[in-house]
């Protein structure tokens, strides 16, 4: 049985830390969540490895680095209610889960969303909900929100996320081509928008309504 927290304790110190992760509940939420539940058994030795992994349905958990660099870019104080767009694991809801009020996801692969939604009852994460469809769509019904993570790559920010970000709120999302994006950040104030582009980064595709269409991939 490998000793899980002090792999953890590893990653923030050397993966995190000497790249600029400064925020300290970030760190501390990254300390904490345990990665390796959000992983396949055969995956669990590599889940604090400095790498995305596979996740099964030819997705992936993301990098330690990107899920602390968005979740920094997010500037969470712990009473807002956020969107995650592609549930995924369900270790970035986690990490949010710790830093903030309350936590929308969605994922479109239903098997994803199922197993990630029994990872959080397991783990006790009461504040996140689980819902399966397009996330490009946003969730109406909930919004507005605080702040909104996109956690596929996207041609643009997808307009009904825009319309469901609340005033003085923040959008983080991969956007660029289909296999290389930049990380842009949007901010909402007083009605108008503005953006800012961030590192390089891959993501698999946001396919959907407002994404990328699935042709290629849906048959
Ligand atoms: N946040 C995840 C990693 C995301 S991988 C984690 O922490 O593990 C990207 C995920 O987005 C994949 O699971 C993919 O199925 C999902 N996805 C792609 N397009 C989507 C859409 N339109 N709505 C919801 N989920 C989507």
């Amino acid at each position: 049985m490998e000793d899980f927290k002090r792999l953890r304790d590893l990653m923030v110190d050397t993966q995190l830390i000497p790249r600029g992760i400064k925020d300290e509940r970030v760190l501390s939420a990254m300390r904490k969540a345990p990665r390796h539940i959000f992983v396949d058994d055969y995956m669990q030795h590599k889940a604090y490895d400095d790498m995305a992994l596979p996740i099964g349905d030819e997705q992936t958990i993301s990098q330690p680095y990107m899920v602390a660099i968005m979740t920094e870019l997010l500037e969470l104080k712990g009473n807002e209610k956020v969107l995650e767009i592609g549930t995924g694991s369900g270790y970035q809801a986690a990490i949010l889960a710790e830093l903030s009020m309350e936590v929308f996801t969605i994922e479109r692969k239903a098997l994803l969303a199922k197993k990630a939604e029994e990872r959080f009852q397991a783990l006790g994460y009461g504040n996140v909900h689980v819902i399966t469809g397009d996330g490009t769509l946003g969730l109406p019904e909930e919004s507005p929100f605080d702040r909104i993570l996109i956690t596929a790559g996207s041609p643009k920010i997808p307009e009904p996320l825009i319309e469901q970000l609340a005033d003085g709120g923040i959008i983080i999302a991969p956007v660029g081509i289909r296999f290389s994006q930049q990380l842009l950040i949007v901010r909402k104030s007083k009605g108008a928008l503005s953006e800012q582009l961030h590192v390089p980064c891959v993501f698999v595709p946001l396919i959907g309504e407002y994404g990328w269409s699935g042709d290629e991939e849906d048959s």
